[in-house]
């Protein structure tokens, strides 16, 4: 493992600390993921962007990190939303759970190690109700268990809130709530009428019902990563409710810690406020995909720390393009330099110039992404590189040093995940395995074997290879 000096700001202690995870090389990370009831939105993107990064860099560093990122399959919006779309909970949450996925994959953020969907935890999340209702912190009211945040001293610790000042309502039912209030909480919710038409229910010892959101992640974190997470992070709104209710559930039924690193991205806004569905201010992702490409959303999302708003405008998105495109030029002109001849070896000053800098700016940059995952400081040393690389660029080139600075600057790209599908599919021994293909076609051809010939053109189709036969022979390209 790499020595390092990783520090993350915690929001518990409300500092940066130095970062060690509780059993290393493995870091175990949770992160609170979609309510699977509409199309994902960019603020919603930007969370699970950045997790994705921070997740790239512990990696990066030599962490073997497992990663939970559940989908809130039920929950109170999602049983609305199907009811109203006249489908099944499933199929409604089936198919929002693709289209998430479809913005994750086209954004390079990675698949977690697991996607526990809360439907298939039900089971695990009654039993630790049940241990909740027999230390006597939890009790049975006439619609559902709720937790009695009384007796959890600690409770507001996370988040700040004081409980002695904010209105004190009894509890609620309802699985989000105001800020301003703080309440015993729902742990299992009796089934409505309608969700007994609808068979959206679980047998318990309470009676038909389904959990709520809270325990959801608590039970799904224990299960998958154990009673202490070292990691645990989603968007600012989470803090409260939902993040102070996990903490009094888990830390009463293990009596451990439940998180030693609590980690809040701050909201994507737009015109000022936050960017949210219910307030219909919302930029889809496919209004992005019209005019720009998502690895031009992934910049714009990373070049502004997690822990500061992001106010989106159209205006930052074409810069981000611009910048992006400048950061791809130079992997094209380095391409076509190393294709060209080989007509300097010196290793002259400017050689050596090339090489102090971009060696001096990857320490920068890695330093960057130490301190709390500064990525727009570290981006600034890629910038530094970009700049060394096209400067270098302007004379003839010693590919053996162009190539030691092209890696770095790869390096640093692909830890920050972008250009990712630039090199899919194109490496060499793709190349030589569809000339191998084409070839062997070529001579069906010969033969006039065209039905052969047909058949190996479609499956070369259904593997994503489109070819074409020229006046100079075969040739092939990636369907994008
Ligand atoms: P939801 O699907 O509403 O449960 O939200 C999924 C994630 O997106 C949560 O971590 C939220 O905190 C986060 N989120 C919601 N709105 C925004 C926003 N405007 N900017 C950034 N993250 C957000
Ligand atoms: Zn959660």
């Amino acid at each position: 493992m790499v020595e390092h000096h990783i520090q993350i700001y915690d929001t518990m202690t409300r500092r940066k600390r130095r970062f060690k995870p509780l059993n290393p090389p493995t870091v175990t990370m949770y992160v609170c993921g979609p309510t699977v009831y509409g199309d994902p939105h960019i603020g919603n993107l930007r969370t699970f962007t950045l997790g994705d990064l921070i997740r790239r860099w512990l990696e990066h560093r030599g962490y073997l990190v497992k990663y939970v990122m559940n989908i809130t399959d039920i929950e109170d919006k999602t049983i609305r939303d199907s009811g109203n779309a006249g489908k099944t909970l499933k199929e409604f949450t089936d198919y929002y759970t693709g289209v998430f996925f479809r913005g994750l994959d086209l954004l390079s953020v990675k698949r977690a190690t697991a996607h526990p969907r809360a439907t298939v935890y039900v089971p695990q999340m009654i039993e630790f109700i049940q241990t909740l209702m027999e230390m006597g912190v939890a009790y049975n009211a006439e619609d559902g268990v709720y937790f009695d945040i009384d007796k959890f001293p600690r409770y507001g610790e996370l988040s700040g809130v004081d409980i002695g000042k904010v209105e004190r309502t009894e509890r609620v039912a309802s699985d989000e709530y105001d800020k301003e209030d703080a309440q015993d909480f729902s742990l299992w919710k009796k089934a409505t009428p309608e969700e007994i038409e609808r068979g959206i229910y679980f047998e318990s010892p309470w009676g038909r019902g389904r959990p709520g959101w809270h325990i959801e992640c608590s039970v799904m974190s224990k299960e998958l990563l154990g009673d202490t997470v070292d990691i645990h992070a989603g968007g600012e709104d989470l803090a409260f409710p939902h993040h102070e209710n996990e903490v009094a559930q888990s830390e009463t039924v293990t009596g451990k810690k439940f998180v030693r690193f609590w980690l809040h991205m701050r909201h994507l806004m737009i015109d000022g406020g936050k960017m949210s569905k219910s307030l219909g201010n919302y930029v889809s992702f496919d209004d992005i995909l019209d005019k720009h490409t998502p690895d031009a959303l992934r910049y714009l999302y990373i070049a502004t720390h997690y822990r500061r708003p992001l106010n989106f405008t159209w205006g930052n998105m074409e810069n981000a393009q611009n910048t992006l495109n400048r950061l791809e030029n130079t992997l094209d002109l380095i391409e076509n330099t190393m294709k060209g001849p080989d007509d300097n070896m010196d290793y002259g000053e400017r050689e050596k110039k090339l090489l102090e800098t971009v060696r001096a700016e990857k320490r920068g940059f890695v330093e960057d992404m130490d301190d709390d995952f500064d990525a727009p400081d570290a981006l600034g040393h890629l910038h530094a590189i970009n700049g060394a690389v096209n400067e270098y660029l302007t004379e003839p080139a010693n590919k053996g040093v162009l190539r030691e600075a092209a890696d770095i600057y790869g390096e640093l790209l692909g830890v920050l995940g972008l250009f990712e599908k630039r090199s899919a599919g194109g490496d060499e021994a793709t190349e030589r395995l569809i000339a191998m293909i084409t070839d062997l076609r070529e001579e069906q051809r010969k033969e006039k074997n065209y039905a052969f010939a047909d058949l190996i053109r479609d499956r070369l189709a259904e593997a994503g290879v489109e070819i074409q036969d020229t006046a100079d022979g075969t040739t092939w390209k990636l369907k994008s």
